[in-house]
């Protein structure tokens, strides 16, 4: 059946919803009654049963062939106006007494006498000797007696039972639009039609028929027969989907097959691998590069606009090609390969082709794998956190700690944040990963505070993301409360490169972090785009040099140079320096000597744990760090 949009579809499936939904209902319903009904009648034939039984009871036996006694007997019945007739017969079958009720008041309904019947039989035997038959009694019935009522409960029954189902499937048709939204049914019949080998949007064979039509190439290829699997994948169609109405983006989808489809003849096989992947597979190539000249011609002719509703749509495509039998035999794994090599292809550039790479594919996994495990690390309590003093120039004291994540990974060990916050960021478990930072810092910078560093500051490293959660300021707040932190001790350490991305955005968050009297440091200074805009859009208290400018101080000359304009600059915008990576006694002597602030690097202490933290404040405050620069 083929539907020219997406609302003929809804409505032809609302129309065969209503009817089924009827039709189910109305049988249901009949057959609920027939159920009532029947039980009904039995319940009042043995009724009517056990009454005409009754009356027998009351009545003299009747014994031997006494036709006297058989009449008074049948007189005694006929009194009871449910009986219209009743006779006596010997068991030979000799009627010995027969009698009919004079007045009949109407005759009995079809209904009652099918459903209740005519007449009731009995066998007439004596006691003693014991079951001796002397005869039978037949008694003809009025069944309107009793089944004037059962017609009426029958009707009544039946009715309702119409009438509700009809109510019912009247309720779900209104509400089936609400059940039906576009995307549900759209998910469900995709899932019917999938399970069905076509794709209803596109009318491409799906994943499972390219799966048949793969299987059956590996069976009958010989040794020596190329093909190749291409994976096409249409660049940023999730966000263009999104600015697109549901049928403008369906509509694209089927354009883009239909392209496909002209461009490709019988030697290739089309299918859609789902959302926005297409797969090609090419069979018997005489060299690989035939797969690359199709990829190649597949991305030229997508990336002619698209004509969607008087609008130009340009759309690129980038594609991922395997070779079979040469990368895998695997259905699956050919499959998988292709999809791998498009996405390869798309994190480096799109809109370009890329033939699989086994080492490069297990690099991925073992990533992807990274990735999974550090969605878990903080729920299997993986993380940790370390601290790394800092030295006030002038006073010789620790007045700061830098709080450093710690990832601890069961089989791989220590993990360092420069090899899975890009991740973490990436997929958006920085949110979570950061919070927890945020609150176990301010957690232990409370304890330090009771322990007797009233005046300790902590710095906590802030990521780009977080930078963005529109949430931050009030977590923030919400902690500085919870843990009774004073604002000017906790510091937000923010990079150059996090505030570029969405500089307005970035600048209103810090100003709103900045109100609650929270400090603002600049870290890796340095390293970006340096820009003096950014020190003088941004509310920023301090700066930080970059590692990479410490090293080699002071014989590195263009370092020497960079770190004292740094120093300058901070003094010319009243902003305090620190410098991060201080390893040796030379390197702090230079900075002290240019003004620096603060300092933070090995020569202090490397980054360590908390109760460790806790030992190195103790030592330090009975023998505080000696600078080289004031030593005499
Ligand atoms: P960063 O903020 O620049 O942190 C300083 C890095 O320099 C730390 O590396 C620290 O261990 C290292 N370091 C400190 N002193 C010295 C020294 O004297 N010599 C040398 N060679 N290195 C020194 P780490 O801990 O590996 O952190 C790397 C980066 O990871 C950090 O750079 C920071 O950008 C990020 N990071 C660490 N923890 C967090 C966190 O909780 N949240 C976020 N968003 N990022 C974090
Ligand atoms: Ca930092
Ligand atoms: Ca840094």
């Amino acid at each position: 059946m083929e539907f020219t949009s997406f609302q003929e579809l809804h409505r032809n499936i609302s129309a065969r919803l209503l009817k089924s939904v009827f039709l189910t209902s109305v049988i249901l319903a009949l057959i609920t009654s027939s159920i009532l009904i029947t039980f009904d009648t039995v319940k009042t034939r043995k009724e009517m049963v056990s009454d005409a039984f009754q009356l027998l009871n009351q009545t003299q036996p009747v014994t031997g062939e006494s036709s006297h006694q058989a009449t008074r007997v049948i007189n005694r019945l006929l009194s009871a106006p449910f009986v219209i007739q009743a006779d006596f017969r010997l068991p030979d079958g000799d009627v010995l007494v027969q009698s009919t009720r004079k007045t009949v008041n109407s005759s009995p309904s079809w209904f009652t006498q099918i459903f209740l019947g005519k007449s009731i039989n009995y066998q007439l035997s004596i006691a003693e000797p014991k079951g001796q038959l002397y005869g039978y009694l037949n008694l003809e019935i009025n069944s309107d007696w009793y089944g004037s009522q059962l017609e009426w409960r029958s009707l009544v029954t039946l009715i309702s039972g119409l009438a509700l189902s009809l109510l019912l499937s009247t309720l779900l048709f209104l509400i089936s639009p609400w059940l039906f939204n576009k995307q549900q049914l759209k998910s469900r019949l995709n899932h019917l039609f999938n399970s069905s080998e076509y794709d209803y949007v596109t009318r491409l064979p799906t994943e499972r028929c390219i799966q048949k039509k793969l299987e059956q190439l590996i069976g009958a290829s010989s040794d020596n027969q190329l093909s190749a699997v291409l994976c096409l994948g249409l660049d940023d169609f999730k966000p263009l989907r999104a600015e697109l109405s549901f049928d403008d983006a369906e509509h694209t989808l089927i354009k883009v097959a239909d392209r496909l489809r002209g461009i490709l003849d019988e030697k290739h096989y089309l299918g859609r691998l789902g959302e926005d992947r297409f797969l090609i597979i090419m069979e018997q190539l005489e060299e690989p590069f035939k797969a690359a000249e199709l990829a190649q011609k597949l991305i030229t002719r997508i990336k002619q606009p698209f004509q969607i509703n008087n609008k130009q749509l340009p759309i690129n495509a980038t594609v991922g090609i395997t070779l079979f039998p040469e990368d895998s035999c695997d259905v699956d794994e050919l499959i998988k390969q292709a999809d791998f090599s498009m996405m390869l292809a798309k994190s480096r550039s799109q809109g370009r082709y890329q033939f699989y790479i086994a080492s490069i594919d297990s690099e991925i996994r073992q990533k992807k794998r990274l990735e999974q495990d550090l969605h878990d690390a903080l729920s299997h309590h993986e993380l940790n956190l370390v601290y790394q003093p800092q030295v006030d120039y002038q006073s010789s004291l620790i007045v700061g700690v830098e709080v450093l994540l710690r990832w601890q990974h069961p089989e791989q060990g220590l993990i360092l944040p420069a090899d899975f916050i890009p991740m973490a960021e990436n997929n958006l478990d920085i949110i979570p990963i950061g919070d927890w930072v945020l609150e176990s810092a301010c957690h232990q910078l409370h304890n330090w505070h009771q322990a007797g560093y009233p005046d300790l500051r902590i710095s906590v490293n802030l990521s780009v993301i977080q930078l963005k959660d529109k949430n931050i300021t009030n977590r923030i707040q919400y902690l500085l409360r919870k843990y009774n932190i004073p604002p000017h001790l906790l510091e937000l350490e923010v990079t150059e490169s996090s505030i570029m991305e969405d500089s307005q955005l970035a600048s209103d968050q810090l100003q709103q972090i900045k109100a609650l009297g929270i400090k603002l440091s600049l870290d890796d200074f340095g390293t970006g785009y340096s820009s003096l805009s950014y020190l003088k859009q941004f509310p920023f208290d301090k700066i930080k040099i970059d590692k990479s400018f410490i090293e080699g101080l002071p014989e590195n000359k263009e370092n020497s140079v960079i770190v004292d304009a740094i120093i300058q600059l901070g003094n010319s915008f009243g902003l305090p320096v620190i410098a991060e990576g201080v390893e040796s006694g030379e390197q702090e002597q230079h900075l002290i000597q240019s003004g620096c602030h603060e300092g933070q690097g090995f020569l202090y202490g490397k980054p360590m744990s908390s109760s460790d933290l806790n030992s190195y404040l103790q030592s330090y405050s009975h023998s505080p760090h000696q600078p080289k620069s004031l030593q005499f």
